[in-house]
């Protein structure tokens, strides 16, 4: 239940932080509040509030509607028990016994409020889940509600039947269009609202669409929160392989799940099979999630699903995500660019080290900056020996990540030279090897050592 206080006398019994927290509570809305105690200790001047410095009298009461009472004593009693004779809402500030009411926690996305109560009992446990529902809402979702409620005449006069409605808000409220929108002006919002009916209108209410989303290096919380809310969208999810379970199960439950997953000796889908399905899916309406490990754009194959989709005419989004070398970066403290020692780094990839690629090569081992090396750990012996070919000195150091950003995260760290004399394996998993002077200032105390030649951790 919300209640409405606007314009309505509110009576607070107590002068202190409690007294205090509650006034903070509801300076928030239009009420007017009305302060007694004999003891006014905190300080409410920046608040539009009536402080009465005496004792409780019953006609405080008069004209109230709630009241909350903050503390103990001779008034604090003849308060309850005059707010229980006139049957004026109570609640007693830490005692759930005595309260009619309780004041949840809550998320103020105005219009937009999300309530929190565990009735009294664990307050600390209820601001807890508000910290993750506000992670959860942007900062100007309340507005996002305040656009569609003004534009609920508009949308029932031109859509006409209530399911082709609810997939325009859906697809008003989970566009990052509108969204940017809405938080620069109402008006901005609001254009930016009409562009989308007009599209709704003309694609008819069953356009698809596919959003390329980047999962990140593969543990759930290292999501973006656009790409959660999409996920929740989807009607269909289609991931690779290396997109963990956890990740994909973060989708609507009833959502369909598509592997298109590279895994060895399986028999996986070809690019062109993916785009095909892709486009064939959101051709059929459906809301496709796209989901790839990392960020889309980094040796995702963004680029040959975007041509097919712009190619059939079917509408896209792309959201980022966490890239596997900066999980890695992280895991291990190292930063790729570091003053004085390394003005830059490289996402590169390790594959086609026994092409005779060798402007590549040439280029990695002379660039001077952090190389983060994709896809080489079953060549990364011959990455190594490629890049001391090709100019790079045999004390540079290396470090290798192995499942970064999850769980199982293993590292290994050395020197080029002892990653060319080493010949045991590398722990099961992605990996991304890390070539460069910033990578000793990295923290590789975990690390397992890939030779006796290692580098000191300074
Ligand atoms: N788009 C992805 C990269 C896909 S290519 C991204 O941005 O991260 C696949 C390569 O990514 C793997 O061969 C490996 O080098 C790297 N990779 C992906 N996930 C990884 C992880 N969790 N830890 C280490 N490397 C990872």
């Amino acid at each position: 239940m919300s209640f409405k206080v606007r314009g309505q006398r509110v009576a607070i019994i107590g002068g202190g932080e409690e007294a205090l927290n509650k006034v903070r509570l509801i300076a928030k809305t239009t009420a007017q509040v009305v302060i007694v105690s004999r003891q006014i200790e905190a300080d409410f001047s920046g608040f539009a509030v009536e402080v009465h410095e005496r004792r409780f009298v019953p006609s405080d009461l008069d004209g109230v509607v709630l009241v909350f009472v903050a503390e103990q004593g001779a008034d604090a009693e003849l308060a309850k028990a005059t707010a229980r004779a006139r049957n004026i809402p109570l609640n007693v500030v830490d005692v759930p016994a005595e309260c009619d009411f309780y004041t949840p926690s809550i998320v103020d996305r105005a219009p937009l409020t999300v309530a929190i109560s565990t009735e009294g009992d664990a307050p600390v446990l209820a601001r807890l889940v508000r910290a993750r529902i506000e992670a959860m809402l942007p900062p100007g979702f309340g507005k996002m509600a305040g656009l569609a409620g003004g534009l609920r005449k508009r949308v029932e006069s031109l859509i006409h039947t209530g399911p082709a409605r609810r997939r325009f808000y859906e697809a008003l409220v989970s566009s990052p269009q509108v969204e940017a929108a809405v938080a620069a002006s109402p008006i901005a919002g609001r254009f930016a609202a009409e562009v989308l009916l007009e599209q709704h209108q003309t694609a008819g209410a069953s356009a698809g669409i596919v959003w390329l989303i980047g999962a990140g290096p593969g543990s759930e919380d290292l999501l973006t929160l656009r790409a959660q809310r999409l996920l929740q969208q989807a009607d269909v999810i289609v991931h690779d392989q290396l997109v963990p379970d956890v990740v994909v199960q973060m989708g609507r439950r009833d959502a369909e799940q598509i592997s298109v997953g590279k895994a060895k000796g399986h028999h996986s889908f070809s690019q062109a099979q993916i785009n095909t399905l892709i486009v064939r899916l959101a051709g059929e309406g459906k809301k496709v999630a796209r989901l790839k490990s990392g960020d889309p754009m980094v040796f995702g194959r963004a680029g040959e699903e975007i041509s097919a989709l712009r190619k059939a005419g079917i509408q896209y989004q792309i959201v980022p995500g966490v890239s596997a070398a900066l999980a890695a970066a992280a895991d291990t403290a190292t930063p790729v660019t570091l003053r004085k020692v390394s003005s830059g780094f490289i996402m590169a990839t390790a594959h086609g080290a026994d092409d005779s690629d060798l402007t590549h090569w040439a280029a990695l081992a002379q660039a001077g900056l952090t190389l983060a090396l994709y896809m080489g750990k079953s060549i990364a012996s011959e990455v190594a020996r490629r890049l001391v070919a090709h100019g790079a000195s045999p004390s540079t150091p290396v470090g290798i990540v192995v499942n970064a950003g999850r769980p199982q995260m293993t590292t290994y760290s050395g020197n080029l030279s002892s990653l060319i004399a080493w010949d045991d394996i590398l722990a099961d998993g992605p990996a991304i090897i890390f070539v460069g002077e910033a990578v000793a200032a990295g923290d590789w105390s975990n690390a397992a050592q890939l030779a006796a030649q290692n580098f000191k951790v300074a």
